[in-house]
Formats: structure tokens, sequence, C-alpha cells
């Protein structure tokens, strides 16, 4: 009985250390498992983020084509201004061209016989054309306004002057002067404008007349102190 005590003792330690090793083995192949999956998982972050950048580059691509898009669309657009500008600058020329005929006309018929109705309808057509490029440049100062306005986001239209489109300062050039119709201009507008008509003003927007000196203009027209400071 002692000896198979001692027996099973023996082979029970043997086991025992057998168990120890298989578990010492197990644990190492655990952690080389472990390992292997950490650095799955890394690998998995790189590519997630490469996915990513991957991603919004291509939302970049998108973007830029639709603004490549969006740039041709106004090329277009300016292409069919210019055009339709063409077209209405070619029927001005065929208008001044019976202009002048009639010109011709009116110079041949005062050498012989002066006919006033000819001269007034002559007249007449003078004023009309006038007062059509009149409108003209203002619809064209309208544009440029605009144009100059969204290039320039916050600039709001009261803070421009109305014919040349430049933003009102207080210096030399840029001041905004007040007409006796009440519109304002800067002053340089004020300046070419009154190369036009001597010792006057007309008013680009309706015409009204404003005295005007170029010694007094302080007294003429006053500063619109208001644009200034807002
Ligand atoms: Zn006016
Ligand atoms: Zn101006």
């Amino acid at each position: 009985m002692q000896r198979l005590f001692k027996f099973f003792k023996k082979s029970d330690k043997s086991n025992t250390k057998k168990f120890e090793s298989e578990l010492d083995q197990l644990e190492l192949e655990n952690d080389g498992l472990r390992q292997s999956l950490a650095s799955e998982r890394s690998r998995n972050v790189d590519l997630h983020t490469n996915l990513e950048n991957e991603r919004e580059a291509q939302i970049g691509y998108r973007l830029q084509a639709i603004q490549e898009n969006e740039n041709f669309e106004k090329l277009r657009m300016i292409q069919k201004h210019r055009n339709d500008k063409n077209s209405a600058l070619e029927k001005d020329i065929e208008a001044n061209k019976k202009h002048i005929e009639a010109f011709k006309l009116l110079a041949s018929n005062c050498g012989t016989v002066f006919d006033p109705e000819i001269l007034k309808k002559f007249l007449k057509d003078e004023e009309s054309q006038r007062e059509k490029y009149r409108l003209r440049t203002m619809k064209a100062r309208k544009m440029l306004q605009k144009a100059q306005e969204k290039k320039e986001g916050d600039q709001k239209a009261w803070s421009l002057c109305e014919v040349c489109a430049f933003q009102f300062a207080d210096t030399e050039k840029q001041a905004p002067r007040v007409l006796a119709c009440g519109h304002t201009i800067c002053q340089s507008c004020i300046i070419k404008l009154a190369a036009q008509t001597p010792g006057k003003i007309k008013c680009p927007f309706d015409r009204v007349s404003t005295h005007w000196s170029d010694r007094e203009i302080d007294i003429c027209l006053q500063k619109n102190l208001t644009l200034l400071h807002l």
C-alpha cells in the first residue's frame, strides 16, 4: 500500500509538470495571437484612414468638376452677351448710316432751299438718338455696379458712385458730392461731366442742371458726409 501510494504521488507529480509545460505553451501561443490581432487592428485603422482620405479626395474632384462646369457656363454667358452686344452695335451702325444720309440730304437742301421741317425732324432724331445712348449708358453703369458689388461682396450699393462704380472715399477724387437734384456722385465723375457742359453739371440720372464752378466746389456741391461716415 505504501508503495502504491508512492507510485501515484510520483506519477501525479510528472503529470502536473506536463500540464504546466502545456499551459506555458498555450499562453505563449495566446500571446502570439493577441499580438497579431493587435497588428491586424492597427492595419484596419490605417485602411480606414486611407479610405476616408480617398473619399475626401473624390469629393474634392467632384467639387472641382462642378466649379469647372460653372466656369464654362459663365464663359458661355459672357460669349452670348458679347454676341448680343455685337449685334446691337451692328444695328447702331446701320442707324448711324441712315443718319449720315439724312444729314447729307439736309446739307444739300440747306445750300438751295431751307426747309425748317427737315431741320426739325433732324433735330428730333438727334435728340431721340441721344436719349437712347443715355439710357444705354445708364444700363451699362448699373451692370458694372452690380458686377462690382458681386466682386466686393459686402460692399453696399450706396457706398459706390453710381456712375463709375468706385467706392466713395474722403479723398479729392472719390469724395461724394450732392447735386441740386439730390443725387450723389463722386468728384472725379463731376469733373468729367462738367467738361461736357461748362458752368453747370447735368445729372446723369434725371438731367437736372446744377450750377458749378471749379473754384467754389465746396460751396456749389456739398460733400455727402453721411455716406462717408457709414
Ligand atoms: Zn439727379
Ligand atoms: Zn464716380
